[in-house]
C-alpha cells in the first residue's frame, strides 16, 4: 500500500496478504482486540509506509509508537547527530549515542523495539525532487521539523500529492497539533495556519516561538504528549479512523493542562492549497 491513501486500495491490499503470524497475532493482541483495529487494521498497519521528518522531541514518540504499532515502513529523516542537550526530551537517543547521527540511533532503537519494521533512513534535509519522491511514497506524513522553511516545503509537497501531513510543534510549555487532509478539497493546510508568513521568503520572515525549541526552550515531555497526538492521528489515518483535527487546531497548555481548539479554515487565497499552481 503506497501513494495517496485511497480506501478502496487499503482494503484490496488487506485482502490480498498473508494471515497474521502466530508472532504478530501475539505481539499486536492489545490493538487488534479494539473493534476499530482487529485484524485487518493491522494488516494495513503492516503495508503502510510513513514519512517522519525530525527525529527529535516530537519524532521521538511519532516513530517509537508507530514502530510498535507495526507500521511497515517508517522513513526517518534528520540531518543532525546527537548532541546532549538533546537528551531531555528526545527519547530515541541515549547518551552512548551522542555525535552519531540521529536516523542511526534511532535505527537501533526502533529496530531493538520491533525488528518486523522497515527503516529507511535519510540523514540530510531533504528537499526539491528528493522530497516530493518521498512524500509520494508515503501513505501518511508526519512533521516533527523545527523550522518554517522546511514546514512550508514539506507543506507544499503534500498538498501538490494529496498526502495526510500530521502537524505538531512544541515550544517552552506549550503545543499544538492539526491534521491536513491534502486529500480531501475541504480541508486546510498548514500555510492556511501562517497566511502572514506562507507567501514570505525565509528572510524575510518575522520570528515566531513556534519555530523552534532550541533558542525558546521546551519541557521535554510536552514535546512527548504532542509526539503522542500525532502518532495517535497517523494511526488513525492509516486506519481509516475518523478524526476532528481536520480543519482544527488543537493548543496544548501543559502549564495549566489545559487543551484548546482552535477553528481553521480553508484559506482560498492560501499560497499553498488555496489556487491551482500548475506547477
Ligand atoms: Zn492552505
Amino acid at each position: 500500500m503506497a501513494g495517496n491513501g485511497d480506501e478502496d486500495d487499503l482494503v484490496g491490499a488487506s485482502a490480498a496478504v498473508a494471515a497474521l503470524t502466530d508472532q504478530q497475532l501475539l505481539r499486536y493482541s492489545r490493538q487488534i482486540i479494539l473493534p476499530d483495529i482487529d485484524e485487518a487494521g493491522q494488516q494495513r498497519l503492516l503495508q503502510s509506509r510513513v514519512l517522519v521528518l525530525g527525529l527529535g522531541g516530537l519524532g521521538s514518540p511519532v516513530t517509537t509508537y508507530l514502530a510498535g504499532a507495526g507500521v511497515g515502513q517508517l522513513v526517518l529523516v534528520d540531518p543532525d547527530t546527537v548532541e546532549v542537550s538533546n537528551l531531555h526530551r528526545q527519547i530515541l537517543h541515549r547518551t552512548t549515542s551522542i555525535g552519531i547521527a540521529k536516523t542511526e540511533s534511532a535505527r537501533t532503537s526502533l529496530e531493538a523495539l520491533n525488528p518486523e519494521v522497515e527503516i529507511v533512513t535519510h540523514t540530510c534535509r531533504l528537499s526539491g525532487d528528493e522530497l516530493l519522491d518521498a512524500v509520494r511514497a508515503a501513505d501518511v506524513v508526519v512533521d516533527g521539523t523545527d523550522n518554517f522553511e522546511s514546514r512550508f516545503e514539506l507543506n507544499r509537497a503534500c498538498v501538490a500529492l494529496r498526502t495526510p501531513l500530521i502537524y505538531g510543534a512544541v515550544v517552552g510549555m506549550e503545543g499544538q497539533a492539526s491534521v491536513f487532509r491534502a486529500d480531501r478539497d475541504d480541508s486546510p493546510c498548514y500555510a492556511c495556519l501562517y497566511p502572514d508568513l506562507a507567501g514570505q521568503p525565509e528572510a524575510g520572515r518575522p520570528s515566531s516561538n513556534w519555530e523552534n525549541c532550541s533558542g525558546q526552550g521546551v519541557l521535554g515531555p510536552v514535546a512527548g504528549i504532542v509526539g503522542c497526538i500525532q502518532a495517535t492521528e497517523a494511526l488513525k489515518v492509516l486506519l481509516g479512523i475518523e478524526t476532528n483535527l481536520v480543519g482544527r487546531l488543537l493548543l496544548v497548555d501543559a502549564r495549566t493542562m489545559e487543551f484548546h481548539w482552535f477553528q481553521l479554515k480553508k484559506s482560498p487565497s492560501c499560497e499553498a492549497c488555496g489556487a491551482p499552481t500548475g506547477s
